[in-house]
């Protein structure tokens, strides 16, 4: 007797919404259950910035009518927290209690911002940008003209920040080692892009470190950077832009190989037979390179979500891991970047 095989992704981003497309054009009769901990369906995360050019309504930023999910037949679970894995008995534990057995699992969780260790006491106090809601609370809390403190400056961050610019706000930058992240600079470059940035209207703080963050009034957010030296930077919302840590903590008895990601052969699959991993939660082994490295971008995690997909029905299909990696300072003395498609 045949079942229909259950196959279950664990992740509503880019990569998730591609693997899930790409099931259900593979196999007609699959069940598909989506589990996230978003309140959205799927959206464009780098259309963030687009709310300090008024887009407020979320329905402007889906990438598709939440209808598709229903005329696709995937289940989506959306608001629930996975936070186990039994890699043995091929289950999923919901935080609230439930389990999802599974025949095939996709991970594709992402990761969440990092924090240098001397600031993580303060996460609480400093402004996120990594969901619709993320970005509408700082919309609201950065007042017109105001001014916002980025800590590192990401690409995510440089992209916001240059948004802030345009729409008339201040941005004052102190940078980190994350600065550029995923790109890796030498000093010559770094200082070159610096330039960039000021001559664009950034108020850039270098060779120094953030070291605390505080507010005036309790309900307030934080508005003051205290850095090494004892120097206050004083502006009305504080943001940590200093790269990504994957989300694998709910991984952890799931009988895979975990770095600081999930390790996956360029076929993306873990050391475990029926669990797959795409996005920015995995690093993919890199044959000449002799290294598992991660992909960022939302290019590389939507052909991974796809590819994944695929191989969870029966392709053998590797992931091309030479991908171009490039910034620079163009004609008219603006970032580019292969890290941004726009
Ligand atoms: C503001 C911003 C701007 C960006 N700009 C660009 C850009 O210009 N160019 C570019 O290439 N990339 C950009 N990115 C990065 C790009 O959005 C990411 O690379 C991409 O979203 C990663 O896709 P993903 O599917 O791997 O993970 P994500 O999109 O991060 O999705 C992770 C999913 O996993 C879910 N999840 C995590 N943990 C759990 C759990 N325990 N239980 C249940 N669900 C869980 C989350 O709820 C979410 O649905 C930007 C990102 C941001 C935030």
């Amino acid at each position: 007797m045949t079942t229909t095989p259950h196959y279950v992704i664990i992740g509503s981003g880019s990569a998730g919404f591609g693997a899930a497309k790409t099931l259900r054009t593979g196999d007609a009769d699959c069940r598909i259950t989506m589990v996230t901990m978003d309140s959205l369906p799927f959206y464009n995360r780098y259309n963030l910035p687009q709310v300090f050019h008024g887009r407020h309504d979320w329905r402007d930023l889906m990438d598709v009518p939440p209808a598709q999910y229903a005329e696709l037949g995937i289940e989506l679970r959306r608001r629930s927290r996975v936070v186990d894995v039994d890699g043995a008995q091929r289950f999923v534990s919901l935080a609230h209690q439930e389990h999802v057995a599974y025949d095939r699992l996709l991970v594709c969780a992402g990761g969440r911002g990092y924090l240098p260790e001397n600031l993580t006491e303060y996460f609480g106090l400093m402004h996120g940008f990594g969901s619709f809601e993320a970005a509408m609370r700082l919309h609201k809390d950065l007042p017109k003209g105001g001014t916002a403190i980025m800590i590192g400056g990401d690409m995510t961050g440089i992209d916001l920040a240059m948004t802030l610019l345009e729409t008339g706000y201040n941005v004052t930058l102190i940078t980190t080692s994350q600065t550029f992240w995923p790109h890796r600079v030498t000093t010559q470059e770094r200082d070159r892009l610096l330039a960039a940035l000021e001559a664009a209207g950034m108020k850039v703080l270098k060779d120094t470190r953030a070291v605390g963050v505080s507010r005036e009034n309790s309900g307030k957010p934080a508005a003051c950077v205290t850095l090494e030296d004892g120097t206050e930077v004083r502006g009305d919302v504080v943001m940590p832009f200093c790269g990504l840590a994957s989300s694998v903590e709910f991984m952890l008895r799931a009988d895979v190989d975990i770095e600081r990601g999930l390790l996956v052969t360029p076929e993306l699959h873990t050391s475990n037979e029926t669990i797959w991993a795409a996005g920015d939660v995995c690093q993919i082994w890199h044959d000449q390179e002799k290294a598992y490295k991660f992909f960022h971008g939302w290019k590389n995690v939507r052909v991974m979500g796809e590819l994944a997909a695929r191989n969870m029905l029966g392709a053998n299909e590797i992931f091309d891991v030479n991908i171009e990696d490039r910034i620079d300072v163009d004609a008219d003395g603006k970032i580019s970047s292969t890290f941004w498609i726009h």
